[in-house]
């Protein structure tokens, strides 16, 4: 079939260094904002507090009640909390759950952000918001969430624990698998795609086994920009819609869901997409479901929902909610399929052997 794609690059500027937090204020200064809201979680305030004492002046104060999923009770306070503070813009310093709650701000305020990433969830790269209410995750695309500015620094993840690189480096290639089937892929999203599962994958090891690796620490991080910028160009499909649900409804941790549910999702769906099977196949030296799988298990991250609090009696729901609220990017599939692949993931069978 003859090519055929339209790609828009999103607005984005991105400063990547090791020691780049050194040069917030500065990042500031160019995007002319001057009275700055930092937001953390409650176990990193400490990195909130240094982040603000890096801006100075300009900043307004540390929120640090930031938590996983986004809980619509929590992007209110926090916004309230910008409102009460006069803030021009919010620094988002942490992983995908504190990025996630500046983008709930800035959807209701338009205040821009700027995303300090310390995990490698690729959030930071995307337009996509996400809030939790009444236990479902509603997502949505608004420009008006994309951070104006993403400031890389790989020394900030030398804290991160083994597990969380290891499950949110896979998180960030469940991005560029579904971004290399997407309906609006492109020929640049499938580069980045490629070039950042090989980045994560060669990485990865690399940062498990020696977590002190600065050079190991910045391949992963280079491997999550390039992932989370192909989620931000393309539309998520069958894996993220999974694991929104298991999210959302049942709690279950965000990354991890992504590591386990990854292998069993790359088994269907690369079934009819052999060039993202093929691109793939390259960036991970072995057959995608085969590659995920051994990977996972190499870097000793949780192998099924069942561990992580997922069980048999809830498939039902799962599979009404997927499919009913299918995303746009999503190939069909019967209830009796998802039911098989939901199995597999739950009970950690073997894949792609
Ligand atoms: P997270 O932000 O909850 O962080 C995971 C854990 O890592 C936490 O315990 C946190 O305290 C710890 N941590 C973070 N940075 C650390 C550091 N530098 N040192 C030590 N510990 C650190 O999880 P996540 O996996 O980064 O993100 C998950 C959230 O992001 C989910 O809510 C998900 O929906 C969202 N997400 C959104 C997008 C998007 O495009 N909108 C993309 C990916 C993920």
């Amino acid at each position: 079939m003859t090519e055929k794609f339209t790609y828009e690059a999103l607005p984005m500027r991105v400063v990547f260094e090791v020691g780049a937090i050194g040069r917030l204020a500065d990042e500031l200064e160019h995007l002319g904002l001057g009275k700055v809201l930092v937001l953390s979680t409650p176990g990193h305030r400490g990195l909130g507090d240094r982040a603000a004492d890096l801006l100075g002046s300009r900043s307004v104060g540390v929120f640090s009640g930031a938590k996983m999923h986004v809980p619509a009770a929590t992007a209110r306070a926090a916004t309230q909390a910008a409102t009460d503070a006069g803030a021009d813009s919010c620094v988002a310093i942490g992983g995908g759950s504190t990025i996630g709650l500046g983008k709930a701000i800035a959807l209701e305020t338009g205040l821009p952000i700027v995303a300090v990433p310390t995990t490698y969830a690729g959030s930071e790269m995307t337009p996509v918001w996400g809030m939790t209410a009444d236990g479902r995750k509603t997502t949505g695309r608004d420009r008006k969430v994309l951070p104006h500015s993403v400031v890389y620094d790989p020394e900030l993840t030398i804290g991160l624990s083994q597990e969380v690189s290891a499950t949110s480096g896979l998180n960030a290639m469940a991005h560029a698998m579904e971004a290399l089937y997407a309906p609006d892929r492109s020929p640049i999203t499938s580069l980045m795609a490629e070039e950042g599962v090989r980045s994560l994958a060669q990485a990865l090891p690399r940062v498990v086994s020696n977590p002190g690796d600065i050079a190991a620490r910045a391949a992963a991080l280079r491997g999550a920009w390039l992932c989370g910028a192909c989620l931000g160009a393309t539309t998520m499909g069958l894996h993220h819609k999974l694991c929104h649900v298991l999210g959302g409804t049942f709690d279950l941790p965000h990354a991890a869901t992504h590591a386990v549910v990854l292998p069993h999702v790359a088994a269907f769906m690369l079934e009819t997409e052999p060039e993202a099977a093929a691109a793939l196949e390259r960036a991970l030296g072995a057959p995608p479901a085969h590659g995920f799988a051994a990977l996972a298990r190499r870097l000793g991250v949780p192998r099924s929902l069942a561990q992580l609090g997922l069980r048999e009696g809830d498939l039902n729901d799962v599979i009404g909610q997927v499919s009913a609220g299918a995303y746009p990017g999503q190939r069909t599939v019967t209830d009796d399929r998802l039911r098989k692949i939901l199995l597999g993931a739950l009970h950690g069978a073997d894949v792609g052997e």
